[in-house]
């Protein structure tokens, strides 16, 4: 008893781990995995399109052992416009980065899971994403085949799990719909083109000021 409780008090600084995770699944009825807190150190992310009661995408970065993850309703996008909200839910295990298949009818989740975007991720000038994440705001940069380039998460003011999930502005960004309206997020850092060349204005302002003296 006494040797549970020292255990207990030596892991009480890691992560939360994958109770919830575990709690919500009947791993004899489910083809996920169980998993455990893995102490591996790489950044790995995954993006799942999951096809539950409503279709939402999962959101997930590999950081202290478990892959923290959200539940993205209308998925990521590359337009830094468009903020996404990401619902965090529970930890799962770093086992689920390859995790594709179908939940059966009522189990949680139930559903078809495909892996929409995998890769690994960077985190510039960042030690701790987990420190990070407690205080609300990780920057990151994803170099996934959809998802490349500098993300941010940022936590809602007063709200323990809603996210917003936001491009950053970099050559990865894009417009989400080609229209004029929306193509100036790439283009708004051009200086704007002088309608004729630089020597002809300079002339006709003289020839202005001649004419015209008012
Ligand atoms: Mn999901």
């Amino acid at each position: 008893m006494a040797r549970r409780l020292l255990l207990f008090s030596l892991y009480r600084g890691l992560p939360k781990g994958l109770s919830a995770y575990q709690r919500k699944r009947n791993f004899n009825r489910t083809p996920e995995p169980e998993g455990r807190v893995e102490t591996t150190r790489t950044h790995r992310f995954v993006v799942h399109e999951h096809h539950a009661s409503h279709l939402h995408y999962d959101f997930r970065l590999e950081m202290g052992g478990v892959l923290k993850s959200w539940a993205v309703p209308k998925g990521p996008s590359l337009d830094p416009r468009q903020k996404r909200l990401a619902v965090m839910v529970e930890d799962h295990p770093v086992e689920y980065l390859r995790f594709r298949g179908h939940i059966e009818e009522g189990n949680y989740g139930a559903g078809d899971v495909a892996i929409w975007d995998v890769g690994r991720y960077e985190l510039p000038g960042i030690d701790d994403p987990v420190r990070q994440l407690e205080a609300g705001k990780l920057s990151i940069v994803l170099r996934g085949k959809k998802l490349r380039g500098e993300f941010h998460l940022v936590r809602l003011e007063g709200r323990a799990r809603q996210w917003l999930l936001i491009k950053g502005i970099d050559e990865f960004a894009e417009a989400a719909q080609k229209n004029a309206a929306t193509t100036r997020v790439v283009t708004k850092d051009r200086p704007p083109r002088p309608s004729q060349p630089v020597h002809q204005r300079s002339r006709s302002r003289k020839v202005n000021n001649i004419v015209s003296p008012s």
